[in-house]
C-alpha cells in the first residue's frame, strides 16, 4: 500500500515529504522523512516519547506538520543552518 498525504490540496507519497517539529516562535528545530510516521500526533511522539512531555509541549505551541521537500527547502533548511530570523523575531 502506497501511503499519501496531503498538502495544500495536492497528494504526495509519504517518502517524498518530511515531518517537521517547530519551536512555538515557528523555528524548526527537527524533521524527519515522512516515512517515519502518519500522523502530526505520531510525529509528536517520534520527537517526544513521553505522554506527559508531549502535553506540555503543545500547550507551550510545539507543532509537528508535514511539509514537501520544496517547502523543506525552502522554509525548514535555514533553521538547520541558522540563516533564519526564527530566533531573532521571538
Ligand atoms: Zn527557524
Amino acid at each position: 500500500m502506497k501511503l499519501l498525504v496531503e498538502i495544500d490540496g495536492q497528494t504526495h507519497p509519504l517518502n517524498r515529504v518530511f515531518w517537521v517539529r517547530y519551536a512555538p516562535n515557528g523555528c524548526a528545530v527537527g524533521s524527519c522523512l515522512g516515512e517515519c510516521t502518519t500522523t502530526p500526533e505520531q510525529a509528536h511522539k517520534e520527537f517526544t516519547s513521553r505522554w506527559r512531555d508531549r502535553e506540555r509541549e503543545l500547550r507551550q505551541g510545539y507543532r509537528h506538520e508535514v511539509v514537501t521537500k520544496d517547502q523543506w527547502q525552502a522554509t525548514v533548511r535555514p533553521c538547520f543552518t541558522g540563516d533564519c530570523r526564527h530566533a531573532v523575531a521571538a
